[in-house]
């Protein structure tokens, strides 16, 4: 799953250009800088690697998603559809702009499930918000025909599935913005960092100056720059851009290996009785970061998980149990337990959403286990851990 497992010579390399000159900001000083501008290099990369028009890099994921939404105009009172099964960073993002996450269930691809979609839609709608989880993608064609229909905003967030593809096009490129996180475990990492991507010209204008305090960046003079909206600052630093640049170079390299160590677990797997595997949109397209699968009740996903802990087999996350990944486990979010005073009508909406019976979501997520792949692993390493996870799984099955 983590490019930090490939972290070396190259990326010293990049970070070191940064320190020869000391001009850690990626904004200004441009005698001084000596022409080193990795963060502009690096939404450069992003755009010829994955094909977007616009990339504005960010200090995280989730200043991504909120600089997204914020571009996009969406605030106070409007609603954005997410998954029941997502990082915490989604609604974090959504309620930051003031709206309200609107919680919907998922289907065995683990993500949105469209029909569930089409139900949740109402006046207030301004955005779906596929999440892309654990290295897959969600069911694009569908929900991009809701967005059509209804004239809404397609948020992709595939902070985890940087790489993963959808009909010939990497996700995160296919909506009308598209996030990723750079974070230390994703895909490829900057140590903190985000991005968003988008096709037009003037949202990603705005992404520009709302991760700026707003600057508008026209001038050679940050001093002299205006500000026509209010910004924040959500800027990442040249030594963060510094590591991804190095990072990007390897993303050939990362998705090979992964998809490697993935095909040899699931050949492992794949002929247990009673278990399942996750449906995958497009299967070209799935980077291999994670192989999820289903057991046939609670009891025996628990069991399993458990045994592969016990056995010292770690990275087999069962995320009914997990308190950031699974609506069960977000308390604070469905009791609007904020540490500050928000608005009233925000904070009635947030509870009615999230406090409604999943049970769909459940009967998917209490079966899950999502085995998370590794690029260190040699086919010998990779090959001794699914026959072992073979075993003990089969040993659970029935439990
Ligand atoms: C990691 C992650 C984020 C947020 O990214 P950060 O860089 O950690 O802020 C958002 N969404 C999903 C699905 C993630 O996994």
């Amino acid at each position: 799953m983590p490019g930090y497992e490939l972290f070396g010579a190259e990326e010293r390399k990049e970070v070191n250009d940064v320190l020869e000159t000391g001009i850690l900001m990626r904004y200004g000083f441009d005698g001084p800088r000596k022409g080193i501008w990795k963060a502009k290099e690096l939404e450069q990369a992003i755009n010829k690697y994955f094909g977007a028009k616009y990339t504005q890099l960010l200090s995280s994921g989730t200043a991504a998603l909120s600089t997204a939404m914020a571009a996009l105009g969406i605030g106070s009172g409007d609603e954005v559809i997410i998954p029941t099964f997502t990082f915490v960073a989604s609604f974090e993002a959504v309620v930051g702009v003031g709206a309200i996450p609107v919680l919907v269930d998922i289907d065995e691809s683990l993500t949105l499930d469209p029909k569930a979609v089409a139900k949740a839609i109402t006046s207030k709608t301004k955005a779906i918000m596929p999440v892309h989880m654990c290295g897959s993608m969600a069911q694009l064609d569908e929900l991009k025909a809701l967005c059509d229909q209804h004239n809404l905003y397609l948020i992709e967030d595939a902070c985890q599935a940087i790489g993963g593809m959808y009909k010939g096009k990497y996700l995160g490129t296919i909506g009308h913005v598209g996030t990723f996180s750079f974070d230390f475990v994703k895909i490829m990492t900057c140590g903190e960092g985000g991005a968003v991507m988008t096709n037009d010209a003037t949202v990603a204008e705005r992404c520009d100056q709302y991760g700026d305090h707003g600057h508008d960046h026209y001038g050679k003079d940050r001093g002299a720059d205006l500000h026509p909206y209010l910004g924040y600052n959500y800027r990442i630093s040249e030594l963060h851009a510094a590591v991804g640049l190095a990072q990007i170079r390897k993303m050939d390299q990362f998705l090979e290996l992964q998809k490697r160590n993935h095909q040899i677990i699931y050949n492992c797997l794949k002929d247990i009785e009673g278990i399942s595997f996750r449906i995958i949109p497009d299967p070209a397209g799935d980077t291999g970061s994670f192989l999820s699968f289903f057991l046939p009740t609670e009891a025996a996903a628990r069991n399993t998980a458990n045994a592969l802990a016990e056995a010292g087999i770690a990275g087999n996350p069962y995320w009914y149990d997990n308190n950031w990944h699974y609506i069960r486990k977000w308390e604070h979010l469905k009791n609007a337990s904020f540490m500050n005073r928000i608005h009233e009508d925000q904070k009635q909406q947030i509870m009615h959403y999230t406090n409604q019976a999943f049970a769909a979501s459940d009967a998917i997520i209490s079966r899950c286990i999502s085995s998370a792949i590794n690029l260190g692993w040699t086919e010998e390493q990779a090959t001794e851990r699914g026959m072992k996870m073979a075993a003990i799984i089969k040993q659970h099955v029935n439990s």
